[in-house]
């Protein structure tokens, strides 16, 4: 197939803007598609009213007079015949168009109209008129230096050369089935749509393809995992394994329970575990993942806990070593800041076999960490981690049988496309004697409310996170930052209490220290950033102030909640916001994630639910998981049936889908 830089028009300059904009391929090129179309009607001149912009056919009636300002400035007036009388026209900077301006010609205007003088200040000439009425402009994200009009040429240019070559991932039956177009009459409609009804046409025959290939991949890992005895083929001692869940100080809940036999029963499977654990903030994965590392290890094999912040590995590596306290199994904990002698000692031991148990951050997925004989690998709130990071980890061992964690609950739609490929145990059940948060939602002018609740919590020697959205003054926003807030609560509550501050900037070490220092309660009040989002446990703290609330998703809001009610006390949750009430007050009456996230999801779109990171594996050039729902479901079933097709095994374009999956 040809490059891009054979594209006709293309040299290397605008090359490298297009690569800079993500193409790299004529085929890039191709299915850049326009994120919205302008839709230009033409205007009755006679009911225009002054100063409207309007659109106008017309022939030209006089002979163009130029004229020539200070600066390269140009003026060009002419006098046009159109369907509702004759009006003048004048144009400035456009007179490299004088030439094409002959008497009689047909152009379309465009521009605002001076009712008093009859004369249309044109913004645009078009020198074809078009015969329909509404002329539909396609819009790209563009980028500096490359404006609309250039990735327009350019789309149609490769459209041109190129457009039989475009592979379409849509089989002929399917094709036929819809009466779908083919792809490059589709893609020539997209970029150049001649109705709104063949662009609407087009649009859905783009978005099911787009769909049909990525369920296609998903149906097929589904599949094939099942299929292949590619996992670790153990037996689990039952006995051993319930004598350590005797242990744990606690009752589990029946979902815990639940979701111990289905991992146990994966593990024991021929088939590899790919298995995706959903519970809410403090439903209870952790002791389900303990669990799982206690079962593997119980089968001869090593384990590894990835957590995306060294704060939460810490957490998981303590709360571990308590809950081996009596067994002989030895846990180490990798971080970045591991000192590199203790870091060539544990990846010996890992290597070795001695240390059984790892847990860590992305340090357990850098290159120099090789296991003797990894059974099991285990990734909390997995949504911060990219796909790549995620396969990486799998790469590590022979085939181990992977659980993910997450407690950002997924709306059903998601949990068809992105964990599509995996099975999912779900925790609904809280454990027992939680109590529920109160959560008031106040606005500025209230703090003083706030700020009494947050005091007697105070002298009962409770402890509070205060979350800002930013870190610092910024000059183009006037949100909430860290700092102040500092100097606001030092003025509230005086020297009285210990107030420290932690965010994202801050190195890990830095990081780690103060967060330790509120665990062990010499901190009273810890102001922060979303860095303590996830994950963090402190029993004793028992109030969430989060400030300019308004700026978060709900769903990231409930994941601060979640930070306290961990322990006996009754806790709180205070919203502070002058904006965007109505939303805010859900979170007053619902305390379930997964209604949450769906509320979230009918707001917001997904873009808050995984992060800008994971953003990539969800991006569909046209297809929007959310409103093409419908298409989505038809896809999914069409492609399964088209997978599971025998007498279309040897198509080249199946072949090509399965080729791309162990590609990418
Ligand atoms: P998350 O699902 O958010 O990871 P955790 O595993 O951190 O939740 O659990 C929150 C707290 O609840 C922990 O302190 C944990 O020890 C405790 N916990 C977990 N399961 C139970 C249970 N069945 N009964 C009582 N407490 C439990
Ligand atoms: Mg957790």
């Amino acid at each position: 197939m040809a490059e891009l830089k054979d594209v006709k028009g293309i040299g290397p300059k605008s090359l490298a803007l297009l690569n800079k904009i993500n193409i790299n391929t004529i085929e890039d090129l191709v299915t850049h598609y326009p994120f919205r179309y302008e839709f230009l009607k033409r205007s009755d001149l006679s009911k225009a009213e002054d100063k409207e912009k309007v659109i106008i056919d017309g022939r030209i009636e006089s002979v163009p007079i130029l004229m020539r300002f200070k600066a390269g400035l140009n003026k060009m007036n002419f006098r046009l015949v159109t369907p509702s009388g004759v009006v003048g026209v004048s144009i400035f900077n456009r007179a490299f168009l004088k030439s094409h301006l002959t008497v009689g010609t047909g152009v379309t205007v465009i521009g605002k109209i001076d009712k008093q003088k009859n004369v249309i200040t044109a913004s645009d000439i078009k020198l074809e008129t078009l015969s329909n009425k509404v002329k539909i402009e396609p819009v790209y994200h563009a980028t500096s230096g490359l404006t609309n009009k250039n990735l327009s040429t350019y789309i149609n240019m490769g459209l041109l050369m190129y457009g039989r070559e475009i592979p379409d991932y849509i089989p002929k039956e399917y094709l036929e089935r819809y009466k779908f177009s083919n792809k490059k009459t589709s893609l020539n409609l997209i970029h150049n749509p001649s109705t709104e009804e063949k662009l609407k046409e087009v649009t859905t025959r783009l978005k099911y393809e787009e769909l049909f290939a990525f369920m296609f991949k998903i149906n097929y890992l589904k599949v094939q995992n099942k299929k292949k005895n590619n996992g670790l083929k153990r037996d689990i001692d039952k006995d051993k394994l319930n004598k350590f869940i005797e242990n744990i100080p606690f009752k589990l809940t029946n979902d815990q329970v639940k979701a111990v036999d289905e991992i146990v029963k994966d593990l024991e499977a021929t088939h590899r575990m790919n298995r995706l654990l959903q519970g809410d903030v403090g439903s209870g994965k952790t002791i389900v993942s303990f669990i799982a590392m206690v079962a593997n290890y119980i089968s001869g094999y090593q384990s590894a806990l990835m957590a995306p912040t060294e704060i939460l590995a810490t957490q998981h590596y303590n709360n571990l070593c308590k809950f081996l306290k009596k067994s002989k199994i030895k846990v180490e904990l990798l971080t970045g800041s591991t000192p590199k002698k203790e870091k060539t000692r544990i990846y010996e031991q890992l290597k070795s076999g001695e240390t059984s148990i790892v847990v860590g951050t992305h340090a357990l997925i850098q290159d120099e960490v090789e296991y003797n004989n990894l059974g099991l690998v285990i990734t909390d709130e997995q949504h911060r981690f990219g796909v790549h990071q995620r396969a990486n980890l799998q790469n590590k061992g022979i085939k181990p049988d992977v659980l993910y964690m997450s407690a950002t609950p997924i709306p059903r739609t998601y949990a068809l496309t992105i964990f599509g490929d995996m099975d999912v145990s779900t925790i609904k059940e809280k454990p027992l004697g939680r109590q529920k948060i109160d959560t008031y939602v106040k606005k500025n002018s209230e703090i003083k409310d706030a700020l009494q609740m947050m005091y007697e919590e105070l002298q009962n020697k409770h402890q509070i996170y205060v979350i800002a959205p930013l870190i610092e003054e910024s000059d183009n926003s006037d949100m909430t930052n860290v700092y102040k807030l500092k100097d606001q609560m030092k003025l509230a509550f005086k020297d009285k209490y210990k107030i420290d501050i932690v965010h994202g900037k801050m190195a890990g070490a830095a990081k780690d220290a103060i967060m330790n220092k509120f665990k062990d309660g010499k901190v009273d009040i810890l102001i922060s950033t979303t860095v303590i989002e996830v994950g963090v446990d402190v029993p004793n703290a028992t109030t969430m102030v989060i400030f300019d609330a308004d700026r978060f998703g709900l769903s990231t809001l409930h994941q601060l909640r979640g930070r306290v009610g961990r322990g006996e006390a009754k806790s709180k949750c205070i919203l502070i916001s002058d904006s965007d009430t109505e939303r805010l007050k859900i979170m007053e009456t619902v305390d379930d994630g997964f209604e949450i996230s769906e509320e979230d999801f009918k707001l917001r779109g997904h873009g808050d639910l995984f992060g800008t990171k994971q953003s990539g594996d969800m991006a569909f050039k046209i297809a929007n998981v959310r409103s093409d729902y419908k298409i989505l479901l038809q896809a999914k079933k069409d492609s399964k049936e088209y997978l599971l097709n025998k007498d279309t095994d040897k198509d080249e374009l199946k072949l090509k889908l399965i080729n791309s999956i162990t590609k990418g």
